[in-house]
C-alpha cells in the first residue's frame, strides 16, 4: 500500500498556509461581489454529461479531451464540472430566474479537467467567477470587466494587463468564417495545420486561431482578422465597451486574435494577464455568451461573465510580493497547573467567541507561559483554584479576578 500514499497526479492538498491564501482570494472576491451586487450561487459538482457539450461547446479541448465522465449505478451518464458557467446557466433555466432580470450571480467552485500534469496543469482546481444575466448592453460587459479588475487589484496582484477583442455576432461571423476557411484550406491540405485543427476546420475553424501548436500559431498570426468583419451593431457595441472602460480608468489592449477556449462567445471576449508583459499567464478570462441560455433549452437571455483561476491568482500574488497571509495569533492563552482547569477556562472564553489557545502537550506551568509568549497571544490567563490572573502580554499589566470571573475576563480582553 505504501506506493499509493500519494495524491493522484494533477491534484494538490491544501495545507493551512495555502488555504489561508485561498480563503483570502475568495474573501476579497466575495467582498467585491457584494459591492457590485452579485449574489453567490452553488450548483452540483457533477451534471448530466451532455450539458457541457451544449454549454461549453462540442469542438473544444474541454469537451473533446478533458471532461471527466462516468456512469452511475442507475446508468446515467454524468460529468464532473470543468467550469462554472454551464451549471449556473442550467440553474437559471431550471429555476426560471430569467423572469426577473438582470440577475447578477457569483460563485466559488472546484473544477475538474483531465489536463496534462506533466505540463504542470492541475486536474482539480478552483475558480471564482461572476455572471451577469439579462443585459445585452455594453455597460454590462464593462461592469463585469471592472469587477474582475477591481477584485484582482484588491488581491494585491500588480502588473495586470487586459486584452479585449470582439468575436461579433452569428451574422458577421458567417462572412468571416468563409474567408478564414478559404485562408486555412491550403495549410490543411499541405499538412501544416495540426490534425486536431484539420478535424475542427469544418465544425469550428475559429478554434484554429486558439491552437497552441507552433505551426498553427504561425498560420493563425497572418490569418484575416474577425474584427475587420464586424457588422455595425457589433462594432458600436465594442466601441462602447472600450469607452466605458476608459471612463472607469481601466487600460486595455485590443488583441485581434484573442478567441478564448470555448465555442460560444458573442461579441466581447477578454483576459487579464499578470506579470511583466503578461509572463505569468492568464489569471482571468471571460466574455459575452448571448446564445448560451437558448442553446441549453431556455429562452434568449444575454449573459456576460468571467472566471478567475484561484491557483493562478495565488501565483500572481506571490510574484507581486504577497508571499503569505500570516496565521492569526491567539487572542488569549489559558495556562494552569491542572489541565482540566485550563480546558474549562479555554472553553468558557471560546464560548464567548474569543480565540483561546491552551496546552495539549503536557507542559508544566512555566513552559505554558513560554508557549503563550511564542504563540503571539495578546493575553495570558493563568487559572488557579481561587482566582484568574489576567496578564496583558504587550504591556505586562496584571489583574486578579475571582475564579468565576470569566465574563469580566472576556470583557477586559475585548476592550
Ligand atoms: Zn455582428
Ligand atoms: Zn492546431
Amino acid at each position: 500500500m505504501t506506493s499509493r500514499i500519494f495524491a493522484p497526479p494533477g491534484t494538490q492538498d491544501g495545507l493551512p498556509e495555502e488555504i489561508r491564501m485561498k480563503r483570502y482570494v475568495e474573501s476579497v472576491f466575495m467582498d467585491q461581489c457584494r459591492c457590485f451586487g452579485y449574489g453567490e450561487v452553488h450548483t452540483p459538482v457533477f451534471e448530466y454529461g451532455e450539458l457541457f457539450e451544449r454549454g461549453v461547446g462540442p469542438v473544444t479541448d474541454i469537451v473533446e479531451k478533458e471532461l471527466y465522465t462516468f456512469t452511475d449505478k442507475q446508468g446515467e451518464s454524468l460529468a464532473l464540472r470543468p467550469e462554472g458557467t454551464t451549471g449556473i446557466a442550467r440553474a437559471v433555466i431550471q429555476h426560471e430566474m430569467y423572469k426577473v432580470l438582470p440577475q447578477k450571480l457569483c460563485y466559488k467552485i472546484t473544477c475538474y479537467r483531465q489536463e496534462d500534469p506533466e505540463k504542470g496543469r492541475l486536474r482539480e482546481f478552483h475558480q471564482i467567477g461572476a455572471e451577469c444575466y439579462g443585459s445585452p448592453n455594453p455597460q454590462a460587459d464593462a461592469e463585469v470587466i471592472t469587477l474582475a479588475y477591481t477584485a484582482l487589484r484588491a488581491m494585491g496582484i500588480g502588473n495586470l494587463s487586459l486584452n479585449i477583442n470582439s468575436l461579433g455576432c452569428d451574422g458577421c461571423r458567417l462572412g468571416y468564417i468563409n474567408t478564414l476557411t478559404r485562408y486555412l484550406l491550403p495549410y490543411a491540405n499541405s499538412g501544416e495545420l495540426c490534425p486536431t485543427c484539420v478535424s475542427r476546420m469544418s465544425r469550428n475553424p475559429l478554434r484554429v486561431m486558439d491552437c497552441k501548436n507552433p505551426s498553427c500559431k504561425a498560420i493563425a498570426k497572418n490569418a484575416p482578422k474577425l474584427i475587420d468583419f464586424l457588422c455595425s451593431d457589433c462594432r458600436s457595441h465594442f466601441e462602447t465597451v472600450k469607452r466605458h472602460l476608459k471612463a472607469v480608468g481601466i487600460g486595455f489592449n485590443v488583441k485581434e486574435h484573442l478567441i478564448r477556449g470555448l465555442d460560444y462567445y458573442d461579441r466581447t471576449v477578454f483576459e487579464f494577464k499578470a506579470g511583466e508583459g503578461g509572463a505569468t499567464g492568464t489569471v482571468c478570462g471571460g466574455g459575452r455568451y448571448d446564445g448560451l441560455v437558448k442553446r441549453m433549452g431556455g429562452p434568449h437571455v444575454p449573459v456576460v461573465g468571467f472566471a478567475i483561476g484561484e491557483e493562478r491568482a495565488i501565483i500572481s500574488m506571490r510574484e507581486s510580493g504577497i508571499e503569505e497571509i500570516p496565521a492569526e495569533p491567539p487572542l488569549v492563552y489559558v495556562a494552569a497547573m491542572d489541565p482540566a482547569a485550563a480546558g474549562r477556562g479555554a472553553a468558557r472564553l471560546r464560548g464567548l467567541g474569543l480565540y483561546a489557545e491552551r496546552d495539549l502537550m503536557g507542559l508544566d506551568l512555566n513552559s505554558q507561559r513560554t508557549a503563550a509568549k511564542s504563540s503571539g497571544a495578546s493575553w495570558l490567563v493563568t487559572v488557579s483554584e481561587n482566582e484568574i490572573c489576567l496578564k496583558n502580554l504587550k504591556t505586562g499589566a496584571e489583574l486578579l479576578l475571582p475564579a468565576d470571573g470569566w465574563d469580566e475576563t472576556a470583557r477586559i480582553i475585548n476592550d
